[in-house]
């Protein structure tokens, strides 16, 4: 063979390998989105970070030298979960002694879960953070449930005004939803008339002295109504029925964890916590009465729900990494330097975080160049929502065009090139990974300390949990790493509904399992 057919037969199969090449990849590119992300969140990382800066980079990719000192910022590594897991252990017993922690662990009064064959129809009200939901649950006593529901936005103006005016919302809602079943339309004269009971899922931290009786500590999660901070929180919602003439009686007073818990467990009877991952985030578990030092039991009850109100977690800031951006975020809510750990992770802060990455990337020039600024719209707070993250996670097109939209249409970015969008997808990857890991070492650190290593189910509620893709795998490469092979043995769950179903729940059998 002379040297020309060679080089032209090397050539010739050198196009015929990347023409087979091209031809297998987009054959069996994966078209379905979910099997897309799986692929991509265990496969190939759409960014790798390379170690190597001298390497010579493409137009379309951002900056490594941008990448790794974003990357050093939001990694929380395997070690350092467990560092925050035995903390959060310690936190917790800290918090069964005294009430001088801002972890507040509260014990809610709940003393038992339900059997499964409870009856009747409850109503339930719950205030989440985003939206407040009136529901009716019907109880058939083998376990399972009919429930109707009608969902509001609670608007900022109720959320920062007066606390009469709050609670009086909720009363009008109640009253139109008795009064329009979805079948018959009731006059107020006849939905006047009836007794009801009701189960109030109210998620802050409240100080609860009985099972309906519960004074709020402070507000957080963008509320600040006033003349509702060290008052009976039962009082001021049954006070509103009375103004709206409503024969409602409160008999429940129930966070929304402890309402996961408990609903969770009417289903899976291996259920021993709750947690939240919604706007905000907390968690409940089964805690030994006994281990409840500063609790002055006058019952019998051998165990009993605590509400840990784990957002203020770590207040101290002595063993969770922050970055710069945190501060800012935190700087910028209406209780700066509490419930610092949900600002880590929860529904409502995630998109602020990255929001302030990008103004800062804006600001050192390593962002959005080509359009020559950042826009109006992302210097507003809380303007980046956490929906944005998991749409922008979620896309997994060749030039990222959902990013696009969402930076350029919603966001108002004049332009944005390939290199913008995979640095804006990284960033979001990173705090949204942060966020499932921080998660994990926190569930963790609950599962050890009841010791249920051996076994126990999680049921988890919340848009975070529900939507954010990949939250779940993280969480359970996070567990992995803390736990080892004992993460097989803790089951999470998404919980449906615990809020309106557990409050109905706890209503239901208010006299039979608090004391
Ligand atoms: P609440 O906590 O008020 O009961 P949710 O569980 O619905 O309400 O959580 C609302 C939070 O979830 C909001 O802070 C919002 O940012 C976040 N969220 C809503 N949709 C998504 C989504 N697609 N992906 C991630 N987070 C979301
Ligand atoms: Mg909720």
């Amino acid at each position: 063979m002379d040297t020309g057919s060679f080089v032209g037969g090397l050539v010739a199969g050198l196009a015929i390998c990347i023409a087979v090449g091209l031809f297998v990849r987009f054959v069996f590119a994966p078209r379905n989105s979910a099997v897309a992300a799986a692929a991509a969140e265990h496969a190939v990382p759409l960014l790798e970070v390379k170690s190597d800066s001298a390497l010579l980079q493409s137009q379309d990719e951002p900056s490594q030298a941008t990448l790794l000192r974003l990357q050093h910022m939001f990694e929380v590594t395997g070690d350092k979960l467990s560092q925050i897991s035995k903390h959060m252990m310690a936190e917790m017993k800290k918090g069964l002694a005294s009430d001088e922690c801002a972890m507040k662990m509260i014990p809610t009064h709940v003393v038992r879960r339900p059997k499964g064959d409870e009856v009747g129809s409850y109503l339930a009200l719950d205030l989440g953070g985003s939206n407040f939901r009136v529901c009716e649950i019907t109880l058939d006593g083998r376990g399972g449930t009919r429930s109707r529901q009608s969902k509001h936005v609670v608007t900022d103006d109720l959320k920062t005004g007066t606390g009469a005016a709050l609670f009086d919302f909720f009363a009008d809602q109640v009253k139109h939803f008795l009064m329009n079943d979805g079948q018959n339309e009731y006059s107020a004269e006849e939905i006047e008339s009836r007794n009801y009971k009701l189960g109030f899922t109210f998620s802050f931290a409240v100080n609860q002295v009985s099972i309906n009786k519960g004074y709020l500590l402070l507000w957080n999660k963008g509320f600040s109504a006033d003349n509702c901070v060290g008052e009976d929180v039962v009082r001021l919602l049954s006070e509103a029925f009375r103004r709206k003439k409503l024969n409602i009686d409160v008999t429940a007073l129930v966070n929304d964890t402890t309402g996961t818990l408990v609903s969770h467990a009417y289903g899976a009877p291996d259920t021993y916590i709750g947690v939240i991952l919604g706007t905000g985030t907390n968690a409940a578990y089964v805690e030994k009465v006994e281990n409840i030092t500063k609790f002055k039991s006058s019952g019998t009850a051998k165990d009993m729900i605590i509400n840990t109100e784990w957002g203020a977690f770590d207040d101290e800031m002595v063993v969770i990494p922050r970055t710069k951006y945190d501060h800012k975020v935190d700087r910028g809510t209406s209780h700066p330097k509490t419930y610092t750990f949900e600002k880590l992770i929860s529904g409502m802060y995630l998109g602020e975080v990255v929001r302030y990455v990008l103004l800062d990337l804006v600001k050192t020039g390593e962002i959005f160049v080509a359009g020559g600024s950042a826009s109006k719209t992302l210097k507003i707070q809380y303007a980046f929502e956490t929906a944005y993250m998991s749409r922008i996670e979620r896309d997994h097109s060749l030039d990222l065009s959902d990013v696009r939209t969402v930076l350029e249409d919603l966001m108002h970015i004049p332009s944005t090139t390939l290199a913008d969008r995979r640095l804006t997808r990284a960033i979001c990857e990173m705090v949204g990974k942060r966020s499932a890991r921080l998660s994990a070492a926190a569930i963790a650190g609950v599962v050890t300390k009841m010791n249920k290593l051996d076994g126990c189910t999680v049921g988890i509620d919340g848009s975070l949990f529900e939507l954010y893709p990949h939250f779940s795998n993280r969480m359970r490469d996070a567990l992995h790493e803390i736990l080892g092979f004992s993460a097989d043995n803790i089951v999470l769950e998404q919980a449906r509904d615990g809020s309106g179903q557990g409050a109905a729940l706890i209503a239901a059998l208010a006299t039979s399992i608090t004391e």
